[in-house]
């Protein structure tokens, strides 16, 4: 296992700045952990017209965040770029 897999625990548990800007931030609790396709769905939507989707995005992957919708992406989904992106940086 090379350094790029390891999980990168973030800096401090202060909030980044663009959560601040999140549109998710007036959400019930759970509404971005779904537990079935329909709700991945419904969290994408509200993902779609959020101004700081990359950097969210961007935010889960750096730090292997497992569970739940981060910028429109699911868990697979993120698998799936970091497995891409490891496959380009192997290149
Ligand atoms: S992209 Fe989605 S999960 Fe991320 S901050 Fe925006 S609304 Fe919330």
């Amino acid at each position: 296992m090379d350094d790029t897999s390891l999980p990168l625990q973030p800096p401090d548990h202060r909030t980044p700045a663009w959560m601040l800007r999140a549109r998710c931030r007036e959400a019930r609790a759970g509404e971005f952990f779904p537990s079935d396709g329909v709700g991945v769905d419904r969290a994408r939507r509200v993902c779609a017209e959020c101004p700081v989707k990359s950097e969210c995005l961007e935010y889960a992957l750096k730090y292997r965040i497992d569970h739940g919708v981060w910028g429109g992406c699911s868990e697979r989904e993120r698998r799936r770029i970091l497995r891409q992106r490891r496959v380009t940086a192997s290149r």
